[in-house]
């Protein structure tokens, strides 16, 4: 009698814990959103990635100017680091270099070209869609007359990213806004990003600092490894850039960051593919591959 009764409870038990299991298979593949959040969970821990502070020695570095830095053809020189919100607005007098991309009539910073390329190649490759560019380089006139018919559903001019051309609002065709991630180009685009130097500028759970929702849409370009440190340590831009004490110097993987601020930078000479962007708070962020 009584192993009747533990064999049906045991049995229960089986169809309870199936029960539950497909409920939340259901559940999950019905909400894109959730899966997104799963699966960006899991890849966060396993790909974590760290920074710690190296020491160089003063003979390993050398001073240069921003203006030494500009002429000199061996740094690339850009905006691709710049912080852009309603705290750090752009200078009224800001130009960024611009160029047309692909033919398209679609205008992006000239930075991020190359990333944006191999982003939408893997898009079509791997996902078999295509991905479409809906708003890229504002002026900040067109930014103004935004700000003026949308209110406060478009920022004010010198608060928006698209006036720096390193954002992109992206889609593919039948899904767009906040539908773009139930297409599995805009799974693609919100769990990758971060490999081809892009990431999801306003994330979910950061509006308190970013000032926006999350918009699953709306990518910037920073740069390696800058993207793949914000995704795996789940820092938005203005937490990273805090993050980066100025005058020190960081190790991460194959990379050395450091963030200065004064008339002449401190350059790690035994770097290759140098990259100096400004950070838009008065301090320049230099990015350097060390020789193996
Ligand atoms: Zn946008």
């Amino acid at each position: 009698m009584h192993k009747k009764h533990r064999n049906i409870r045991k049995l229960l038990l089986i169809l309870v814990v199936i029960t539950v299991a497909i409920a939340a298979t259901v559940i999950i593949v019905a909400r894109p959103d959730l899966q997104l959040r799963i699966i960006d969970t899991i890849a966060r821990g396993i790909f974590e990635i760290r920074m710690t502070e190296c020491h160089l020695r003063e003979d390993e570095l050398v001073s240069l100017s921003p203006e030494d830095i500009k002429e000199n053809s061996e740094i690339i020189f850009n905006d691709s680091l710049l912080l852009v919100n309603a705290e750090y607005l752009l200078s009224d007098n800001y130009i960024p270099e611009i160029v047309e991309y692909k033919n398209t009539g679609v205008l992006m910073n000239t930075c991020i070209t190359d990333a944006y390329a191999r982003l939408s190649h893997d898009i079509s490759q791997y996902v078999g869609d295509r991905l479409f560019v809906r708003s890229s380089y504002r002026t900040k006139e067109e930014q103004a007359a935004l700000h003026q018919s949308e209110g406060e559903l478009a920022l004010m001019p010198g608060a928006s990213e698209h006036q720096t051309g390193l954002a992109l609002d992206v889609y593919v065709s039948r899904y767009a806004g906040y539908g773009f991630i139930k297409s599995k180009a805009g799974l693609y685009v919100n769990l990758y990003a971060h490999k081809y130097g892009f990431i999801i500028r306003y994330p979910r759970g950061k509006s308190n600092i970013t000032g926006m929702v999350f918009e699953p849409w709306h990518i910037r370009y920073v740069g390696l490894p800058h993207s793949e440190i914000m995704y795996t340590n789940e820092w938005c831009l203005e937490e990273y850039i805090t993050r980066l004490e100025i005058g020190k110097f960081y190790a991460v993987n194959e990379y050395i960051i450091s963030r200065q601020k004064g008339e002449n930078l401190l350059i790690p000479s035994s770097l290759t593919d140098l990259v100096i962007s400004p950070d838009n708070s008065g301090a320049y962020i230099i990015t350097g591959k060390k020789v193996r």
